[in-house]
């Protein structure tokens, strides 16, 4: 059970995971509930690759998801969303709350040392709303704030800017 939830390499929850996870929330919660959705990206991790081989980019994956996880109390759980890529779903958060917690681990990483290495990470958080209905649209808004934090020199938080609808956006 633990190995399929859970990634072998992160110990955090699986891809698979944090897919249903996105749709118990979207289940269960009527229209007042919100959650805020955290996405972080380690930077420049292909160089990382490039210049001490995949088994040091493997121990850094695993050592940035051990330094993440002790930021986070034990009922949020971190997901390892893609490659070099992880996600947080605060429940009943909102965007600034999101915003807090992402830069706490943002400085935390960013103070942290990796046998040497310096490893920092972006990240981009949005606020979802039950009421605007698929929870896609937030986990875009997050990928396009992470986007910006990257654009922006990366070892950042960036919020995203357009708020959530309080509705669900019409469909032309
Ligand atoms: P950016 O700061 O813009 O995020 O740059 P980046 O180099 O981190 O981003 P990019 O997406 O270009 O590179 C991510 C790399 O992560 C590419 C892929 O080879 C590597 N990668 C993905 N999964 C793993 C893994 O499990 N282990 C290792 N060692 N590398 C991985
Ligand atoms: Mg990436
Ligand atoms: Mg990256």
């Amino acid at each position: 059970r633990y190995h399929s939830d859970h990634d072998a390499l992160s110990n955090c929850f699986n891809r698979r995971t944090v897919i249903e996870a996105l749709e118990r929330l979207q289940a269960r919660h009527g229209g007042a509930a919100r959650c805020a959705v955290v996405l972080l990206d380690i930077d420049h991790f292909k160089s990382i690759n490039d210049r001490h081989g995949h088994l040091v980019g493997d121990r850094v994956i695993t050592e940035v998801a051990a330094l993440l996880g002790r930021g986070l109390d034990r009922a949020t759980p971190l997901f390892r969303y893609g490659g070099e890529e992880f996600a947080i779903l605060l429940r009943d958060a909102p965007l600034a709350q999101g915003v807090a917690l992402a830069e706490r681990l943002r400085a935390a990483q960013a103070a942290g040392d990796l046998n040497g290495l310096r490893v920092t990470v972006s990240i981009g958080v949005a606020e979802w709303r039950a009421a605007e209905g698929s929870i896609d649209h937030a986990l875009a808004r997050a990928d396009r704030a992470l986007y910006a934090a990257k654009a922006a020199g990366r070892n950042r938080v960036v919020a995203d800017d357009a708020p959530a609808p309080a509705s669900p956006p019409e469909t032309v």
